[in-house]
């Protein structure tokens, strides 16, 4: 094996790997030894009396290395296929692979699937890569070649899509595009329901898979009702709404181009459906004026805290938006309410909901505790890894 770079840790700041969390902070870390350390290296990570502990993608941030292995191995092409190839196994056994009614799912997510900094969701033969290291960066081309090699005749091209998601520091230029292949086929289904996924243009990797159960869910909860899909981007939710039967679904996004391609898709599903329409304006003001107009409504917002630093101002906003959509919503109403920060905890989501019940006045039960599904697996030593809460609550 070639020698590679080391990084040693103080003292007693080996604890958190010896307990398999896959994170390194700068803060940790002693002293550099071995050949000269550049972003993206593997690199090794030993304990203050120099034991071996864990290798791992080294990064110029407050995380300095994001771990690939608690043991001493090769990281070559071998390495990434068969960690792929988990992934896809994984996909397989939670019926997602091969399934006749749903072909796009989340293939990689990261920790979850001990690949941090990589994301890969897959929409009906195209693999769309996220890379958020310099380190899963460099070996791209090696991925499309595992992807290749794993998913067979499955995968017909990939598309890198790490322009937005490398760390702005980092000395590479990522540029977005086909890796491999080139495909126009644009429709994904989900659950029988056909999609139009902008993985070039859209945000993201073009479409939100994590909420796909929850989108199902929404089905079983809109006979007869009046819906308001909120935040709704391509419009999701909405016609799980539709094919539950609700009486009226409405679909609001700031964004021009994420109303467009709600109507696409609503015209995909249901030509012609007079029960649907879309509206580009902003949550806010949209939400101040509905009085009693709804039973149904989703709030689906991006992340509002995407650093620790700005938790309370987040949970602010969520309460205010939360406590708005109480006031407003019809009696005997159903609100689903999410947050996909990762630095928002399952808790304070919750008490943030309480105090948006308490300051609406109105009683609030809990029926249902959301989360995101099996194809965004979470490591159990990476408990930061489950970003997605929600909570589905009756209101009298
Ligand atoms: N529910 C969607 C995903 C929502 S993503 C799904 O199932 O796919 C969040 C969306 O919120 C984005 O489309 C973004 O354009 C929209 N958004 C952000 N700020 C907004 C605001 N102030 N008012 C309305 N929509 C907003």
């Amino acid at each position: 094996m070639t020698e590679r770079p080391q990084l040693v840790l103080k003292q007693g700041k080996e604890q958190s790997l010896s307990r398999f969390h896959p994170w390194v902070f700068s803060g940790a870390v002693k002293g550099v030894k071995g050949p000269e350390l550049t972003e993206g290296d593997i690199v090794e990570v030993l304990d203050s009396e120099d034991n071996f502990l864990a290798i791992g993608h080294y990064i110029i941030g407050s995380i300095a290395v994001r771990i690939l292995s608690f043991n001493q191995e090769v990281i070559d092409y071998d390495f990434w296929k068969n960690r792929i190839q988990k992934a896809f196994d994984l996909r397989c056994a939670v019926g997602l692979a091969d399934n006749a009614n749903t072909n796009a799912f989340r293939l990689v997510h990261g920790e979850g699937d001990y690949l941090p900094g990589l994301i890969i969701d897959f929409y009906n033969g195209t693999a769309v890569v996220q890379m958020h290291t310099v380190g899963m960066y460099l070996v791209k081309d090696l991925i499309a070649k595992a992807l290749q090699e794993v998913l067979g005749d499955r995968l017909k091209s990939v598309f890198n899509k790490s322009e937005g998601t490398m760390p702005y520091k980092a000395d590479v230029e990522p540029v977005n595009g086909y890796i491999y292949g080139k495909s126009s086929e644009k429709i994904a289904l989900e659950n029988g329901l056909k999609f139009k996924v902008d993985w070039e243009r859209g945000q993201k990797t073009g479409f939100f898979v994590d909420q796909r159960d929850n989108r199902s869910l929404i089905e079983h909860y809109s006979s007869n009702r009046e819906v308001l899909n909120m935040f709704c981007y391509t419009g999701g939710f909405s016609f799980y709404a539709m094919r539950g039967g609700a009486k009226v679904v409405h679909s609001v996004d700031s964004s021009e181009r994420a109303i467009q391609i709600t109507n696409d898709n609503v015209e995909l599903n249901f030509p012609g459906d007079k029960r649907h329409e879309a509206f580009a304006v902003d949550a806010f003001k949209y939400l101040n004026k509905i009085k009693n107009k709804y039973d149904l409504i989703i709030l689906d917002p991006p992340a509002f805290a995407k650093h620790i630093n700005v938790v309370k101002n987040a949970l602010q906003g969520y309460r205010r938006l939360n406590a708005k959509a109480l006031e407003q919503i019809r009696p005997g109403g159903i609100l689903f309410t999410f947050s996909c920060s990762q630095v928002i905890t399952k808790e304070q989501f919750r008490t943030m909901v309480f105090s948006a019940a308490a300051r609406a006045g109105r009683k609030v039960r809990i029926l249902q505790q959301l989360t995101q599904p099996a194809d965004h697996p979470v490591d159990i030593y990476h408990p930061e890894g489950e970003y997605l809460k929600g909570l589905v609550v009756y209101v009298e």
